[in-house]
This record gives C-alpha cells, sequence and structure tokens, in this order.
C-alpha cells in the first residue's frame, strides 16, 4: 500500500461527530439516516458530488458507520462489463453501502443493470449468446448505493433520478480546514503553532486532502531545517519552495492562468486549447483546477471560453490593459 493511501486510511473520520465541515450535508444525512433507521428501512441511494479530496469517500464510510452496516467500495473505470456489477451486488448483505467512486464512468451496459438494481433490488441478466441465451433474474438484499461523482452534469438522467439524496460538497471554509489541519497534526504527533496551521488552511484551496499533503510536507522541513515545529516562518518558507502561492495556487494553477493572459491575452479561450499547451488532461483541470480559480475569481466562464480576470492579472504581476 503507498504511503499516501496508509495515510488518508488513518486520518478518515469515522463518524458525523468527528467529520468536520459539510454542516449542510451532514445535518441532512444525519435526519435521512436517523429515520431510516427508526422505520428499519435501508437508507435511500446517495450521491455526492464535488471537487476532488472534499471528503466524499470518507463521508461514505461515515454513512455506512452511522448506519452500522458494511461497506464495499469499487469505481465506475473498476466494473468493466455487467458480469463484474453482479458479481458485487451479489456479496451485498441487506441494509450494506456499495460505494461506487467516479459513478460518472461506469460503462453503458453497466449502468443499464444499476437501474432496476438500485429501484426495485433485482436484475435480470443475460447467459450464454444467440439462440441458446436466456434472461435470469435475481432478487438482491435491499441496499444504499452511494454514487460520488466530480460533476454532477456527467451523469445520464435515468441514473441520477434514482438517488434519492443528492448531496453537493462544497469547499471548506478557512476555519474548517484549519481545524483539519490541528486534528492531522494530533493525528502525526506533530507541533503546529496557531497561525501555521491558519496559514496552510488558507493555502490548500479549501480542499482537505490538499492540507493533509501540505502538512505533511511542511512537517519534513520543520524536522530538517527546524526544531521540528512547524511555525509560520516555516510553512511559508516551505510553501515557497513548494510553488504554493499565497493565494493557494500551485504551479499548475499559476501555469493556467499565465497561458491564458501570454498566450490570448486573458482569452476567451476553450479548456481543450488550455489543457494541450500546458500538456495537462482536460478532464483534471476542469475537474480540479477549475472550479476553484473559477471560486477564486481568478476565471470567468463565458460563451465564447474562459476568460482570465482583473484579478488573475494583478495576483500573477501582469498589467491590466482591458476595459473594466
Ligand atoms: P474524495 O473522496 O472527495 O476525493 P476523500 O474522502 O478521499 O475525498 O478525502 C481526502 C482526504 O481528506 C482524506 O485523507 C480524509 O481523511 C480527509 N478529509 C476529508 N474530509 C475530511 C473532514 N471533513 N474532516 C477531516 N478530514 C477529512
Amino acid at each position: 500500500m503507498g504511503e499516501e493511501v496508509t495515510m488518508e486510511k488513518s486520518l478518515r473520520p469515522q463518524l458525523f461527530s468527528q467529520y468536520i465541515g459539510q454542516d449542510k450535508v451532514k445535518e441532512q444525512l444525519e435526519i435521512f439516516i436517523k429515520a431510516a433507521k427508526l422505520r428499519e428501512e435501508v437508507l435511500d441511494h446517495v450521491l455526492l458530488f464535488g471537487p476532488p479530496g472534499l471528503g466524499k469517500t470518507t463521508m461514505a464510510f461515515v454513512i455506512a458507520n452511522e448506519l452500522g452496516v458494511h461497506i464495499k467500495q469499487t469505481a465506475g473505470p473498476a466494473i468493466e462489463k455487467p458480469g463484474d456489477l453482479v458479481a458485487i451486488l451479489n456479496e451485498l448483505e441487506p441494509g450494506d453501502v456499495l460505494f461506487i467512486d467516479e459513478i460518472h464512468r461506469l460503462p453503458m451496459q453497466v449502468e443499464e443493470i444499476l437501474y432496476s438494481a438500485m429501484e426495485d433490488f433485482y436484475i435480470d441478466i443475460m447467459l450464454g449468446a444467440g439462440d441458446g441465451s436466456r434472461s435470469v433474474h435475481l432478487d438482491l438484499p435491499p441496499f444504499t448505493l452511494v454514487g460520488a461523482t466530480t460533476r454532477a452534469g456527467m451523469l445520464s438522467n435515468p441514473l441520477r433520478a434514482r438517488f434519492g439524496i443528492s448531496s453537493h460538497m462544497e469547499y471548506y471554509q478557512e476555519r474548517d480546514l484549519e481545524e483539519i489541519v490541528k486534528r492531522t497534526a494530533d493525528i502525526f504527533e506533530v507541533e503546529v503553532i496557531d497561525n501555521a496551521a491558519l496559514e496552510i488552511a488558507l493555502r490548500s484551496r479549501g480542499t482537505p486532502r490538499i492540507a493533509n499533503r501540505l502538512l505533511k510536507r511542511v512537517r519534513d522541513f520543520a524536522q530538517i531545517m527546524g526544531d521540528g515545529r512547524v511555525d509560520k516562518a516555516i510553512t511559508d518558507k516551505a510553501l515557497t519552495i513548494l510553488d504554493v502561492d499565497n493565494e493557494g495556487l500551485d504551479i499548475i494553477d499559476q501555469k493556467i492562468l499565465k497561458n491564458m493572459i501570454e498566450m490570448y491575452h486573458g482569452g476567451p479561450v476553450g479548456l481543450s486549447t488550455i489543457a494541450v499547451n500546458i500538456a495537462e488532461d482536460r478532464e483534471t483541470i476542469e475537474d480540479m483546477y477549475e472550479p476553484y480559480l473559477i471560486q477564486k475569481g481568478f476565471i470567468m466562464r463565458t460563451k465564447q471560453g474562459r476568460k482570465a480576470t482583473k484579478r488573475a492579472y494583478e495576483h500573477l504581476g501582469y498589467q491590466w490593459d482591458h476595459e473594466e
């Protein structure tokens, strides 16, 4: 298991009470879970959407823990054929949670099997081929599907319609991220001075996964260049060396903006063009970079394409030479 994977597992909150932030999502889910338990029914299917690293997987595990059931975890690209899904569904016990990450990447024939599984807890599968083929009906135990996706818009309508609960995960507030950094520091047994925790929070693009990763790197600097304590000075130094600027933009954010400004006079320019220019995957830019740049007011989405804003020009030290 990679170090990062082990770290993510050990850091995962287990219950709502340990899950910091996302108050709206938590409040709603807590009520739905209590009601389902009261009625002794399975929880309705839950769709979680939001950028990577915001805690969707963590939330799926919390849901299962709060329900007191087992969870099976898989991902859209891992389920290649209907048979793969049938094998997974077949192993579920009544009430279990099935977590499918990147659910928008399920192949169509697999997705179609999910419809009846989600709605009425059965599947019809074709066995054999040609004249000898026959349809087999398989009843399933009632279960809760928790699906995660980076963009709700990528889900087909029939699939989306089968989720009774749909929760939008937001970028985290600074004070929540600060708390997450402190919690992680406790688990790592590293001392973090308050204003250093806040600084890491401010530069983490609203994302717990990034906050935890930055803390880990800053801890390395503190151990080698200081006395092991993470203070503001070490944090500033480490984050500068790591190319994370004071707005939390990393080297790729900066490349995106610079490319728009230097080659296209700030745009409008299409996302695919930017992706090719900076040799990054379009989907990565769309899922991970663009939403944050838009939220921070560095990019505007227009009908003609993306435009860099005055704020982007000023932040990167370019002269703003457009009409207001
Ligand atoms: P996603 O599935 O949305 O990509 P994850 O659930 O894998 O995100 O979370 C990424 C990392 O951030 C994990 O290490 C997790 O422990 C941590 N994390 C996410 N949300 C929280 C939270 N609310 N409180 C504390 N840690 C969190």
